[in-house]
């Protein structure tokens, strides 16, 4: 959905709104060319190899040894310093960062703690006040007791797979010279298992600055295509994605079941949004949209994001095999299927398909590179309803007067259809607000999303215009 050459599932009743217009047709074949390299250069070799070197650190626990260089939190995150630091050298427009802070007297923190969050920003040409969009994943491990800081957590799924496709993707676009438009984080964070400590610290202080984060992508427990229930799938991933808790508007309060917006919060448009440039660019690699924020009893570091306002998902393998996760690594006896088994516990290495996370990767880097050079989202964009009327008006403001925007689309779907189902196209103007009436559709029947299109033919998120006047 990202090319207005590829018009999907319209109606009739839009064509003929369509045919009005003289449509610009803006050639997004630079854009796909170099989104298409970066697919291209991830590579599963390498995914193997940063998944092995993390997993052989042994253990990751938050509060476990940071002195040695072999074993340990501490050589771990320093090898994903050096990674980024290597990646820097070939593309000086990345810098590497750390961010540090102390933890004591928190849950599941039995003694002080150095906590660092490693990260580095491909920096583009919209600088520190622009947009970002973050690809995470968290390096902490943990044993069965999440207070043991010493026995054996390889993490090879939970999540060095995660890390290891950070890293990957931060490889991609270095050693392309990827030149986006909004800044590119890739951020690996501590203290998940613990409780999200890492990735809140981080979520906070970008608040703070107030920080235009437009999207998290968040990967955790990316590496696995054999599930604890035996079932095998290695061409899908979910995106859970959270849906609106309230909507504020200055100081209104709207209600998201009043307007009918439950599905559509800025979450859940990234979600559609990963899963419209997947069927574009990864055909025979698919995305299951879930709409709720986690599975149960789990969370993960996009909650932190979705915690301090910013759009962020989760994306998780479609069977997760229980005797992997959260276990210390031992062999121990078991029946199956009335036969004695032996069966192994432990996040090892030998159940990670690197093939897959590259998969993963791919869907990642595909939708933060799309993003990156895409034009912002419109802005005060509104649904006009200062009257009863049988159609749909809309305003937003047009802050570029035209300026590498071809136009807009004004998404549209049956309020029970989970994903868009065609769209308007509206060309560009010179004037600071644009006014459009789609008369044969009515707001009571459809939900609405409004993206930005780009003269080199991507595309913002799109976003459901809140009701105003
Ligand atoms: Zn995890």
């Amino acid at each position: 959905m990202h090319h207005i050459s590829k018009v999907i599932a319209l109606t009739i009743l839009t064509t003929s709104l369509l045919a009005a217009q003289t449509v610009p047709t803006p050639d997004a074949s630079a854009a796909d060319a170099r989104v298409e390299e970066i697919l291209k250069t991830i590579s599963p070799d390498s995914l193997r190899s940063y998944d092995n070197t993390l997993a052989g650190f042994g253990i990751r626990q938050t509060m476990s040894d940071t002195t040695s260089n072999t074993r340990g939190i501490g050589a771990a995150r320093r090898w994903i310093h050096s990674k980024f630091e290597a990646f820097a050298k070939n593309d000086p427009q990345l810098k590497v960062y750390e961010d540090r802070f102390v933890l004591e007297n928190v849950p599941r923190i039995s003694k002080p703690t150095t906590l660092v969050n490693e990260y580095a920003v491909l920096w583009g040409k919209e600088g520190m006040n622009g947009r970002y969009i973050v690809i995470s994943g968290h390096y902490d491990s943990r044993c069965t007791d999440i207070m043991d800081y010493t026995s054996d957590a390889p993490g090879a799924d939970d999540d060095g797979s995660g890390v290891s496709l950070v890293l990957e993707a931060a490889r991609a676009f270095t050693s392309t010279h990827f030149k986006p438009e909004a800044n590119i984080i890739f951020a690996c964070f501590p203290g998940e298992e613990q409780g999200l400590y890492g990735s809140n610290h981080f979520a906070m202080e970008a608040r703070q600055k107030n920080l235009d984060i437009i999207a998290d992508l968040n990967n955790d427990i990316v590496g696995a295509i054999r599930g604890g229930n035996g079932e095998v799938i290695s061409n899908m991933v979910r995106v859970f994605s959270q849906g609106y808790k309230e909507i504020k508007l200055g100081t209104r309060e709207v209600n998201p079941e009043v307007i009918g917006y439950e599905n559509d919060s800025p979450s859940r448009e990234l979600a559609r949004y990963i899963h419209s440039a997947g069927e574009q660019f990864l055909p025979t690699f698919h995305t299951t949209l879930i709409f709720r924020q986690d599975r149960f009893l789990r969370g993960g570091d996009h909650a932190s994001f979705n915690k301090y306002g910013y759009p962020g998902v989760r994306f998780t393998e479609p069977n997760e095999d229980y005797h992997h996760q959260h276990q210390n690594v031992r062999v121990e006896n078991d029946t199956l299927n009335g036969k004695a088994v032996r069966v192994q516990y432990g996040d090892l290495p030998q159940y990670v398909d690197s093939a897959y996370i590259a998969s993963v990767c791919r869907m990642n880097s595909l939708t933060a590179a799309l993003l990156s050079i895409s034009p912002p989202a419109p802005q005060n964009d509104v649904m006009l309803v200062d009257k009863l009327e049988y159609g749909s008006r809309f305003r937003w403001d047009n802050p570029l007067h035209g300026n590498g925007i071809a136009g807009w689309k004004i998404y549209y779907r049956k309020s029970a259809q989970p994903f868009w189902q065609g769209y308007v196209f509206v060309k560009t103007s010179a004037q600071p607000t644009v006014d459009y009436d789609l008369t044969k559709m009515s707001k009571d029947d459809y939900i609405f999303g409004i993206a930005a299109v780009g003269t080199n033919g991507t595309e913002s998120i799109p976003e459901a215009p809140l009701p105003g006047k």
